[in-house]
């Protein structure tokens, strides 16, 4: 903020009474240079700026009742007195103020009627400001008429048109070079910025006032009355096309001052006109460049204002969908807009994840890098793809969708697809519902092991204590019934506790530390070859386990006992069975792998996937031994939460070989797993 904008946050708020009596005293000021503006050979003014300074008084004083009362009641006698003072008569020196006032009146009326912003930025504003000053000067020009009249003038009517044309031009050319001002005083004092004019411009400037002056001079300065005056006519486009404005009407004004004051002295083209023809092509001359620069500044600034809106709405728009497309970017469901042609428009990240980034790039055919199934596993017909349907105007909602891609996995889709409005295409919003339909595919399993395997034996129960309650029941036979109801407890007991333990391995929150492998294989060993009481076979154990891992003890020890248990329980029955836990590390990425190994059944050829799927026992497993199929399943979700994998092969010789790789070092660790104390040897307790 600079000086400028002090001095104009001073004239803003001066007191509306100090206002008043600027205007008076310019008004005064302005009709007494006027009445000293007439040729030698007529009594009538060649300019009247009063009249401008009267109207800018009139507009600004419009804004209260009493002020615009309080601006026209001033006006008469301030006009009147200072024609009485320079020679007319009193009776025209009274209707002419009269005139003033009632002219200066109606201009402010209508001005604020046409205008309501009371501005004049644009080329429109400028002319109904000429039209406003052509209506109202017309109505002055009555009173001049009638004192004329009064006079005893023998063609009163002949004042009309000197007075409609001097006070029309004047309220015209100082109204809008006023009204400019004052609100380009009022943008400085509310503080807005003002760009510094650049060198070339303040140049151009200078060599633009120069070749004015030199021009003036040449024309209108001339001793011989050479019909030169449209000379002066490029400078004044030049400085409309180039200045704001306010300049380009302060610069022909001053233009105008200059033909006024030549044309006074006798000089110019003008020199050998007649008295009265004199002062009107002078003036109307003057007004013509003065009104081609206004019009032309006006509608460069317009231009300029325009062409800045435009900006600023092309950066709002922009800003707009940066932000958009941040968002619809961040969203997890997937979203992806194809044109009428199958044409790939948008895809944001999720559905690029899904659908794979080369599937389709903007711009491209849409192909498939992947089978599209329906839940139920049949190929999804080319009709009744949601896309197709969407682009045919037909809405899909929720479809359920399996995406198998060429690796393999398996995405489950819940689609929703919609026509863009204007057959643009369509949009087509998916949502990732594996991990639902995989939850909704465990509880499935739950209720049904649930139905089959703890109601049933609790049926068995009933029967059972039914017996019991016999009377006549021998002894013998009262001890079998009571085992069988200890086994089918047992058989419960461990399968609630399986379950439980397949829930947790997914749900809990994990600590790691440092395991030695070997030594808790060996505490397991330990605890089951210790264990009184139990029929399990004779089994040689060896344990090669040096590579430590890092993983949380509890479930590593829950994994461990699941893998030794299953070697032992799908193992040889005859007394030669081998076990064998070891440790390698995986050399591509410095893993620690954990091998159990057995010389047992071994897993069939088909079922080497299938086994880690929860409940899935295989036919040769379930002739050997009872279980609930949830151990190898809750041992792949263990290794998994530590970011590691779980595979079974057969032995050459006999036997299966299960193998964890789990994090050999702390970074390997997957995010969200903290480390804790320095080196944990798990406490084995009874499985
Ligand atoms: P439990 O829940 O009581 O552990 P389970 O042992 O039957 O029951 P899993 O440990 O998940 O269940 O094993 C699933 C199936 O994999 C077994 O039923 C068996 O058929 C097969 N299996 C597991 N370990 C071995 C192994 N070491 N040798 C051969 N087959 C095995
Ligand atoms: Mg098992």
């Amino acid at each position: 903020m600079g000086r400028m904008h002090v001095v104009a946050r001073k004239l803003t708020a001066l007191h509306p009474v100090s206002l008043h009596v600027v205007f008076a005293v310019l008004l005064a000021v302005a009709a007494v240079f006027g009445r000293h503006t007439h040729l030698e050979s007529s009594s009538l003014a060649l300019v009247w700026p009063a009249a401008g300074i009267s109207f800018l008084w009139g507009l600004w004083a419009s804004r209260t009742r009493q002020d615009l009362a309080l601006a026209l009641a001033a006006t008469l006698p301030i006009v009147a007195s200072v024609n009485l003072a320079t020679g007319l008569s009193p009776t025209l020196a009274l209707t002419v103020a009269f005139g003033s006032m009632v002219q200066t009146g109606v201009a402010a009326r209508l001005f604020r009627r046409l205008v309501p912003s009371l501005t004049v930025q644009s080329v429109g504003d400028y002319l109904r400001l000429g039209t406003v000053a052509l209506v109202a000067c017309s109505v002055g020009a009555l009173f001049i008429v009638v004192g004329s009249a009064l006079e005893g003038a023998t063609e009163p009517v002949a004042a009309f048109i000197p007075w409609l044309v001097r006070h029309s031009v004047s309220l015209t050319a100082l109204g809008s070079l006023g009204i400019v001002l004052a609100a380009g005083i009022r943008a400085r004092a509310e503080g807005e910025a003002h760009s510094p004019v650049a060198g070339a411009r303040r140049a151009e400037y200078a060599v633009l006032v120069l070749v004015s002056v030199v021009l003036y001079v040449a024309t209108f300065g001339s001793a011989t009355a050479l019909p030169v005056a449209y000379a002066t006519i490029p400078v004044h486009m030049w400085a409309g096309l180039r200045l704001r404005a306010g300049w380009a009407m302060l610069h022909g004004l001053v233009s105008g001052a200059f033909l006024v004051f030549f044309t006074l002295a006798g000089l110019g083209p003008f020199q050998e006109l007649g008295p009265g023809t004199a002062a009107y092509v002078a003036q109307s001359f003057m007004f013509i460049a003065f009104s081609l620069s206004a019009i032309l500044a006006l509608s460069m600034d317009e231009r300029r204002r325009l062409i800045a809106r435009l900006y600023r709405a092309t950066d709002e728009a922009k800003a707009a969908a940066d932000l958009r497309d941040l968002v619809i970017d961040r969203m997890n469901d997937g979203v992806l807009v194809a044109g009428p042609d199958h044409r790939l428009i948008f895809q944001n990240e999720a559905s690029e994840r899904w659908l794979g980034p080369d599937t389709a790039r903007p711009g491209e055919v849409w192909r498939r890098d992947y089978e599209v199934t329906t839940p139920a596993g049949e190929p999804l017909a080319p009709a009744d793809n949601p896309l197709t349907l969407a682009l045919e105007g037909t809405v899909t909602e929720r479809m359920d969708l399996d995406l198998t891609h060429r690796t393999g996995a398996v995405t489950h889709l819940s689609v929703d697809a919609v026509p863009l409005p204007g057959e643009r295409g369509a949009v087509v919003v998916m949502r990732n519902v594996t991990g639902e339909r995989v939850y909704q595919r465990d509880l499935g399993r739950f209720a049904s092991v649930v139905a089959h395997d703890l109601l049933t034996p609790l049926t068995v129960f009933d029967g059972w204590l039914e017996l019991l309650e016999d009377p006549d029941l021998s002894p013998a036979e009262q001890r079998a019934s009571i085992e069988r109801l200890q086994q089918a407890s047992l058989r419960m007991r461990t399968l609630i506790r399986n379950l439980l333990a397949y829930s947790l391995a997914k749900e809990e929150r994990l600590t790691a530390s440092r395991i030695d492998v070997g030594r808790v294989a060996e505490g397991i060993i330990d605890l089951r070859t210790a264990l009184p009481g139990t029929q399990l076979p004779d089994v040689r154990f060896t344990v090669d386990a040096s590579d430590p891992v890092y993983a949380d003890e509890r479930l590593f020890l829950q994994l461990m006992e699941n893998l030794v248990g299953n070697a032992m329980k799908y193992g040889r029955t005859d007394g030669t069975g081998e076990v064998t836990v070891a440790t390698t590390v995986e050399a591509s990425t410095g893993r620690t792998l954990v091998h159990v190994r057995d010389n047992g059944i071994g897993v069939p050829a088909g079922d080497l996937e299938r086994v880690f799927e929860e409940f899935h026992r295989s036919e040769n497993g379930l002739v050997q031994a009872s279980g609930t199929g949830l151990g190898l399943a809750i041992c792949r979700r263990i290794a998994e939460a530590h970011g590691g994998s779980i595979s079974v092969r057969n032995l050459a010789e006999g036997g299966a070989e299960f193998t964890i790789g789990l994090p050999g070092m702390p970074d390997q660790l997957p995010e969200g797993i903290p480390l804790v104390g320095a080196e944990h040897v798990p406490r084995v307790s009874a499985p």
